[in-house]
């Protein structure tokens, strides 16, 4: 593993962080630092995807001939790191980081034509309907059911946790076509247009107040079987497919080491911080630094064409896990500050005279809403199963 940077790495960086310096305006930054989530308010970030489309830059993983960048796996890399740096709000990854390269494999080539451009140009908003109550991890177990009429299939059932579902024009779902056999093998991929008479959406409001996630209902939904990605009870090939896309490619050493040095900038400036609180810093910072060095390993292990592996569970369970101690020892350093509690003057285009300063405002709900991320993406228990297959043959 090389770790110099050669020459066109830092031309390319230079040319990044120029696009970004002219392009993002303050109300999009603004946004991204009052981000309290991995997903960004829908209407800025798709703001910002707009922007960054108009540059050819929304969907860099993409093959190029589709719409994508055609960078490395470094310029990919530079590229997600000065998005950091530069306080950009996440683009909502449903549409671009999970259905877009799930149609790329699999979909037919009408599918493509008129699915792709419309993810990229921000026209579709998509949602994830795969889990359901009582069907999260064992997500085999799924129970809503899509029955064969002429054309057409009649879904039947519910999905939680949907995230944006009331923001959303459009779900890729997995609903069951059989019961018989495994209970993989009976599974459907289906995408279905959120406007069909019969759906219903009720949002779930978080430990932060907000209203992030959904249950989704469907009663007697009809969907057209030209809306289904590769062939019908195959959907579960599809659905892995997709989940290396969700899983894969993640990279939480650059959030978490700017993080890091925010914590580090509010501790210096306070000065009153306890020799405990600056020992659990020092620990954090240390495994966030051995995070970067494994994340730089599978990177150069992408750019020479191998899988990451069960080295992707571990760095989800350690990414996740520091991004809950960064929030934690945040609202720590700022102790009763930390208490302020005033959602509404961090929303995106706010104008409400804030109580508290704004990284105040943005701690408590970021540290409520981290509890989140061990769950989504395949729970961390769940990762560490994968690992105990996988890495130790247990
Ligand atoms: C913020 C957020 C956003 C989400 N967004 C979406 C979305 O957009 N679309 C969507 O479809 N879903 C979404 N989900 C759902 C998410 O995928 C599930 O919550 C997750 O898969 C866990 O499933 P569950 O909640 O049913 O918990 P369960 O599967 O019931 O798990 C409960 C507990 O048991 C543990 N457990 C379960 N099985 C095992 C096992 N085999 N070994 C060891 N421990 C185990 C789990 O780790 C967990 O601690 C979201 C969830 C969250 C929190």
């Amino acid at each position: 593993m090389d770790l110099k940077t050669p020459p066109e790495e830092i031309l390319f960086r230079d040319e990044v962080r120029s696009f970004l310096a002219d392009s993002l305006t303050e109300e999009i930054c603004s946004a991204g630092r009052r981000t309290t989530s991995v997903f960004a308010d829908p209407a800025i970030a798709m703001q910002w995807q707009g922007i960054l489309h108009r540059k050819g830059w929304a969907a860099p993983h993409w093959p190029k001939e589709y719409g994508g960048t055609g960078w490395s796996v470094s310029q990919r890399a530079i590229f997600a790191e000065e998005l950091i740096h530069a306080e950009a709000p996440p683009l909502i990854p449903m549409g671009l980081q999970m259905c877009g390269p799930c149609l790329i494999g699999y979909g037919t080539q009408e599918q493509k034509d008129y699915y792709l451009p419309r993810i990229l140009n921000g026209e579709h908003f998509w949602c994830q309907g795969y889990s359901e109550p009582g069907s999260g991890s064992d997500l085999a177990s799924l129970k809503t059911m899509a029955v064969s009429d002429g054309d057409d299939y009649i879904v039947n059932g519910t999905k939680i946790w949907t995230t944006y579902a009331h923001h959303a024009n459009y779900m890729f779902a997995l609903v069951r076509t059989s019961k018989e056999g495994k209970p993989q093998s009976g599974i459907t991929f289906l995408l279905i247009d959120m406007n069909t008479p019969g759906i219903k959406v009720d949002p779930i409001i978080g430990l932060d107040e907000i209203p992030e996630q959904c249950q989704v209902f469907f009663d007697d939904v009809r969907v057209p079987k030209k809306n289904r990605i590769g062939d019908e009870n195959d959907g579960w090939s599809v659905a892995k497919y997709l989940l290396m896309f969700e899983r894969g490619g993640i990279e939480y050493g650059p959030g978490l080491r700017v993080r890091m040095a925010r914590l580090k900038q509010l501790a210096e400036a306070r000065g009153d911080v306890s020799d405990i609180l600056r020992h659990k810093m020092a620990d954090c910072e240390t495994e966030i630094l051995s995070l970067e060095f494994t994340e730089k390993r599978i990177k150069s292990a992408l750019s020479s064409g191998q899988n990451p592996g069960a080295l992707a569970s571990m760095t989800k369970i350690l990414g996740t896990e520091l991004q809950q101690r960064t929030s934690e020892l945040m609202v720590e350093l700022l102790g009763i500050e930390a208490l302020v509690w005033q959602p509404d003057a961090i929303e995106a285009g706010a104008n409400v005279p804030m109580y508290a300063p704004e990284h105040s405002l943005v701690a408590m709900p970021s540290y409520l809403n981290a509890r989140a991320c061990s769950i989504y993406g395949g729970s961390n228990e769940i990762q560490r199963g994968i690992i105990a297959k996988a890495v130790l043959g247990l």
